[in-house]
């Protein structure tokens, strides 16, 4: 099939090559010309593990390209997908304001019969409001709503071989082409889903907030489980086991962040609102995990009562996941500020998110070329995020580089037992704090 990606960010640019790398011919537009620019140079404006072959390979062979030219990249195609951002406004809803103006321009350079595809997380009501502004279009337009379930990180792999498809269609021929699409995805038996485009609006918002609700829900407990000396580790376990509960998504930490979580919560909190029903689960769900992005910094404050000014914390992990670069929301950048706040000096190490956040923090901080680099004359070590390269450190050698001798883990990487006889005090979320052994 002839396909456009309307949007070539995380999700456009993952989804637009994984289709051309079924063998549909695909063109990316995007009105960032420098990424765009870059990309026919080669260059993938994101880190996402597997993309740069699958790009490099599906362009080469010519079925995938790139362009800012929106009414040029549209016209061949029989689907057009919209991938754009639906960051949050002011008052939390969803700003639409960009998926909008791309219908609005389909609608004006619509040259033929077509499928737009709105894969942007919207509001439930968005699809319908779009196709009144399609209405007057030249070209019979069939507007279907297709969310997007796939995770930073494993992208591809969430891509190339989802749970389920779904998609919101008014006419059945809609949903047969976009089944025939999406076929090679689901040759194991994985369902495609097809419903009323509200409902499908709705399935990505419930979905994200049942994940989040996980979150916050475990995170409540560990706290809990700290205060009462219990260790949450142990009782995950014990949870996790019940077949009806099962272990995903029930880790605690430094709270969730990314650019979907947060603001879809939001986003539903204002549709409720707006709708009538209210939203006291969610809102909750929101506050418990503002809360949480300030554990880390409140465990600092606690370790040392006479302030920090002056102290050096190396920090591994920025990303608000590991396998990713992207920082939107993420609880590292609410600890440097913290940290910087109190006057504290951050040493800071991740293996893809640092050019991010030099652009946000520039030299505020210092970036570390690798995790043992961070802690060159540091006082305490905070872990943040969990890439796999912080799973297994020598506790010996943390023991000797940190002048204090602590560590304060967002992600309970490690044994309490192992890094305390060591010679290190290690905070980590919901277990008591192991005390040196010297
Ligand atoms: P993104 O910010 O990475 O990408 C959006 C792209 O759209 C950018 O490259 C931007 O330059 C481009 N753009 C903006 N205005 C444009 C215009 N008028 N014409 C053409 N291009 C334009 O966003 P993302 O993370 O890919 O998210 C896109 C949507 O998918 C959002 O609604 C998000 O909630 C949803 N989603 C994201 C994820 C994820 O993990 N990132 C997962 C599922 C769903």
């Amino acid at each position: 099939m002839r396909l456009a990606i309307v949007g070539t960010g995380y999700v456009g640019l993952v989804t637009g090559t994984c289709f051309a790398d079924c063998g549909n011919t695909v063109v990316c537009i995007d009105k960032d010309a420098s990424k765009i620019d870059g990309l026919l140079q080669g260059k993938i404006p994101i880190y996402e593990p597997g993309l740069q072959e699958l790009v490099e390979r599906n362009a080469r062979e010519g079925r995938l390209s790139f362009t800012t030219d929106l009414p040029k990249g549209i016209s061949a195609a029989e689907v057009v997908f919209v991938c754009v951002g639906t960051p949050q406004s002011a008052d939390g809803s969803a700003d639409l304001s960009i998926v909008f103006e791309v219908i609005r321009s389909i609608g004006e350079h619509v040259n033929g019969p077509k499928i737009v595809v709105i894969k942007s997380t919207v509001p439930v009501g968005t699809n319908d409001r779009a196709l009144e502004m399609l209405k007057h279009a030249k070209h019979p337009v069939s507007l279907a709503s297709n969310p997007e379930f796939l995770k930073e990180g494993a992208a591809i792999d969430d891509c190339l071989r989802p749970d389920r498809i779904v998609v919101g269609v008014r006419e059945q021929a809609t949903a047969d082409t976009l089944k025939t699409l999406y076929a090679p995805f689901l040759r194991t038996e994985k369902p495609f889903l097809s419903m009323s485009p509200s409902s499908a609006e709705m399935t990505k918002y419930a979905a994200n907030a049942m994940l989040a609700t996980k979150i916050s829900f475990i995170n409540e407990m560990a706290n809990l489980c700290e205060r009462a000396g219990a260790d949450i580790n142990d009782v995950r376990r014990g949870m996790g086991h019940d077949a009806r509960i099962g272990f995903q998504f029930l880790f605690p930490g430094a709270g969730y962040g990314g650019s979907c979580f947060p603001k879809d919560i939001r986003a539903v909190i204002s549709m409720a609102n707006n709708l009538g029903s209210g939203s006291s689960l969610m809102l909750a769900v929101d506050q418990v995990n503002e809360d949480q992005k300030h554990v880390l910094g409140q465990k600092i404050k606690s370790q040392y009562p006479n302030g920090i000014t002056g102290k050096t914390f190396a920090i591994w992990g920025l990303a608000f996941k590991p396998r990713t670069d992207d920082i939107r929301e993420a609880p590292a950048l609410v600890l440097v500020n913290m940290l910087l706040a109190a006057g504290a000096n951050c040493q800071v190490h991740d293996p893809e998110a640092m050019p991010n956040v030099k652009r946000l923090l520039g030299d505020q901080i210092t970036y570390a070329a690798g995790p043992l680099q961070a802690l060159e004359g540091a006082d305490a070590l905070v872990i943040v995020t969990e890439w796999s390269e912080f799973r297994s450190p020598d506790f010996a050698l943390l023991a000797q580089k940190l002048k204090d001798k602590v560590i304060f883990d967002g992600r309970n990487l490690y044994e309490p037992k192992s890094v305390a006889s060591a010679g290190l005090t290690y905070h980590s979320i919901g277990r008591v704090t192991a005390q040196a052994e010297r």
